[in-house]
């Protein structure tokens, strides 16, 4: 089974995606890159090197789907005609911008954003959602847990990778122990539990980090010997990237705790607090950042959550 990665620019911080073509019929795409003139050009270049054809493409894959890998999928479907598009049904990022349902303002009310920065993150997620086409419920196909994307010769087992986004999926070729894990291993960055409402109660959040942190360990029971990342380079040596992971999110989870007052405290105040000189997009990875640190603390019984009005107050225990 040829797996062929593609860099595609992106207009993000984050820099280039890497997508990824395997080549056996089916032909199929893992991931797309975003929705812009340059990744369109630089897919087909990839393509067209590797012997290929946007409308030889029979299945689009996403591992989730933040702009800068879903980005495309509508017109590579639709350009390749009858190409069937697979995302697991927890990711609601492809349908409309995230920030556009009244969950999402409420996790973000919860966590104690002050409304006007709210309104700011609505703002510049309007803008980031050109970069990707919305799609319907019925013009994909469910990724399932533990599934399998069927080739000429051999699979690739779908693994549901939950952390970076609730649907996130990473796919495991048994054969060689390798792994295409979207962003949920990326070689040179911990990635972002980004703040989401919980997909099967929207009225609660979704505990991405220690979903995130039974994602990494369920990765490393494949024993993985290359795992292809969202960005970056692959990774060679896993085991010593989950324990660099592990101590990060233990020395941040310390840091978090550290900054809570006696009175208590609110979610942003502790992403003000951490990261203060940041602005627009960060702010809102800040605050995803703080709240998944601070959940992981509060269901390990490490401090107490309160709820005051509207919002969540975190305090020390008392002793
Ligand atoms: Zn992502
Ligand atoms: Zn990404």
């Amino acid at each position: 089974m040829r797996i062929i990665p593609i860099s595609l620019p992106t207009p993000f911080y984050i820099g280039p995606v890497n997508v990824y073509l395997v080549a056996e019929d089916p032909i199929t795409i893992i991931d797309t890159g975003p929705k812009t003139k340059e990744a369109a050009e630089a897919l087909r270049a990839g393509l067209r090197k590797a012997g290929f054809l946007i409308s030889d493409i029979r299945r689009i894959v996403l591992t989730h789907a933040h702009e800068d890998h879903c980005g495309l999928a509508r017109s590579l479907r639709d350009e390749a005609k009858n190409a069937e598009v697979f995302v697991h049904e927890w990711e609601t990022g492809h349908r409309a911008g995230r920030l556009e349902y009244a969950e999402h303002r409420h996790v973000l009310v919860r966590a104690g954003v002050p409304a006007g920065e709210i309104e700011g993150m609505r703002r510049m997620y309007e803008g980031v959602r050109q970069y990707a086409d919305s799609f319907d419920d019925h013009e994909y196909s469910p990724l399932w847990d533990e599934g399998e994307l069927e080739f000429a010769s051999g699979a690739l087992r779908i693994v549901h990778t939950p952390g970076h986004t609730p649907g996130s999926c990473s796919f495991v070729r048994e054969a060689d122990r390798t792994i295409i894990a979207g962003d949920c291993v990326l070689k040179r960055v911990t990635p972002n539990p980004v703040l989401s409402p919980d997909p099967i109660d929207a009225s609660r959040r979704f505990p991405s980090l220690s979903e995130y942190l039974v994602s990494l360990a369920r990765l490393r029971s494949f024993a993985p010997t290359l795992v292809h990342g969202g960005h970056g380079d692959p990774v060679g040596d896993y085991e010593e990237l989950f324990n660099r992971y592990v101590r990060a999110i233990d020395e941040r989870q310390g840091q978090v705790i550290g900054l809570i007052p006696r009175d208590g405290t609110t979610a942003w105040e502790v992403s003000r607090a951490m990261f203060p000189q940041t602005d627009d997009v960060h702010r809102f990875l800040a605050v995803s950042e703080a709240v998944a640190h601070l959940d992981l603390a509060h269901s390990g019984g490490k401090i107490a959550l309160e709820v005051a009005g509207e919002k969540e107050v975190y305090r020390q225990l008392s002793s």
